[in-house]
């Protein structure tokens, strides 16, 4: 369970970007709030998307917009080629099949899917899901209904004050009773990047069924899903530069062709009957209805602009970004930061000392500094430190360290204000 970052911290390949030329590429970033420049720094809340990601959506609306795979006709054929070029193109980019990823709103959806689709069918009373402290709201909830429904209980993995798994404690925890395992890639509070490669082997070598979120880690780092070795994996794209309402669940195609559909209607069939319904194949059984088909052809340009930057690139100008913002934060009188994992994105959870966090994210919008306040959706972690509520401040690319210098001028200010 230890050894799970070599592939994460290889050096990045070729010249790095010109950060300043990216940045310049998102149009919301020179707008300015409260008359001040914005400095939006809420990236793990959702991201800001480049001009490339608007333009490929307008231009589908404008040209080629049609219903997928049901008319016949030119437009009908270029949309579907544009929706399932997305697909291929998310699944080159994550190194998976293309037939092995459902397309869906994103996340919470993705995770939905696989609690109601592969967990409730399968679990009973005296099974355990073993769901880790530091999960979003996404990846507990839908354990906890599985758990009423089957008779199963939700166990919790427990972490570090430091905000990390003890290997050891968390290879106690896998039992015989645990028949699933929600963990996440990335801590959307904390930022811990979890060894999920070797937490998946040491789970799967004892039959347990891993699920990971990758929401805040496919936005940020290079991820190669096969290289995991999970069972199912989940991402969201509005984080990753692309429209909300998109994202997807990869899963093993052994998995997909034993999943039930979680939802019934047109798109998911092959052939209808009253007698019986013949559904398709593949994830385009998990597909009812209608998708987000615009969406994904600004999904597939995000990935295309993120391949185009490098995600080793990314990762590397990010890292640079979290060590200023640390280091900035922690020169703060009455700074705390939340957890302190070797190897973390750009995320940042502190508290001020005297200062609600809410109080505090609020003032700091009126200095132009875009950051979120309370719970993150993910109660149970800020429970395990005690605290009622954070600011959270998480970078992306396109940020700059002049941003990083304007929050921490910022944040002296407000604190002087609420002092
Ligand atoms: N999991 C994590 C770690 C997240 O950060 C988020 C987003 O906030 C989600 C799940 C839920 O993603 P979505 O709301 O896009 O379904």
């Amino acid at each position: 369970i230890d050894a799970g970052h070599a592939a994460a911290t290889a050096a990045p390949a070729g010249a790095a970007p010109d950060w300043d030329r990216v940045r310049a590429d998102f149009p919301i970033l020179s707008r300015q709030v409260h008359g001040k420049p914005l400095v939006y720094l809420d990236s793990a809340n959702s991201g800001q998307k480049p001009a490339a990601v608007i333009d490929a959506m307008d231009a589908f609306y404008r040209q080629h917009y049609a219903n997928v795979s049901r008319a016949v006709h030119t437009l009908g054929t270029e949309a579907t080629e544009a929706y399932e070029g997305a697909r291929a193109t998310l699944a080159r980019f994550l190194n998976v099949r293309a037939d092995e990823l459902v397309l869906c709103s994103g996340t919470t959806f993705a995770l939905n899917l696989v609690a109601y689709s592969w967990a409730l069918p399968r679990l009973q009373a005296g099974d355990t899901i073993l769901v880790s402290r530091m999960e979003h709201h996404a990846n507990i909830v839908p354990w906890q209904l599985v758990a009423q429904r089957t008779g199963a209980r939700v166990r919790v993995a427990e972490i570090t004050p430091e905000g990390t798994f003890d290997p050891d404690a968390l290879r106690r925890s896998m039992t015989p009773d645990v028949k699933l395992l929600a963990i996440t890639h990335v801590s959307n509070v904390l930022g811990t990047v979890n060894p999920v490669r070797a937490i998946c082997r040491e789970a799967r070598s004892r039959g347990i069924v891993t699920v990971v979120d990758g929401s805040q880690a496919v936005p940020h780092r290079p991820v190669d899903i096969a290289a995991i070795g999970c069972d199912f994996y989940a991402f969201t794209g509005h984080k990753m530069c692309g429209p909300t309402g998109t994202g997807a669940l990869w899963a093993r195609r052994e998995h997909l062709a034993e999943m039930p559909p979680f939802l019934g209607g047109g798109e998911m069939i092959r052939e209808v009957s009253f007698e019986g319904t013949v559904f398709n194949d593949g994830p385009q059984k998990f597909e009812a209805g209608t998708p987000n088909i615009a969406g994904f052809v600004g999904l597939g340009a995000a990935v295309d602009y993120l391949q185009g930057l490098g995600m080793a690139h990314v990762e590397a100008r990010e890292a640079g970004l979290l060590a200023h913002m640390t280091q900035a934060l922690e020169a703060i009188d009455g700074v705390r930061i939340l957890g302190s994992a070797p190897e973390k994105a750009a995320v940042v959870s502190f508290l001020v000392e005297g200062a609600h966090a809410h109080d505090l994210a609020t003032l700091l919008d009126l200095e132009g500094v875009a950051v979120r306040s309370g719970q993150h959706c993910a109660h149970p972690l800020l429970q395990f430190y005690g605290v009622a509520a954070t600011c959270r401040a998480s970078a992306a690319f396109y940020n700059t360290h002049d941003e990083i210098d304007a929050f921490a001028a910022a944040l002296r200010k407000v604190r002087r204000l609420l002092a």
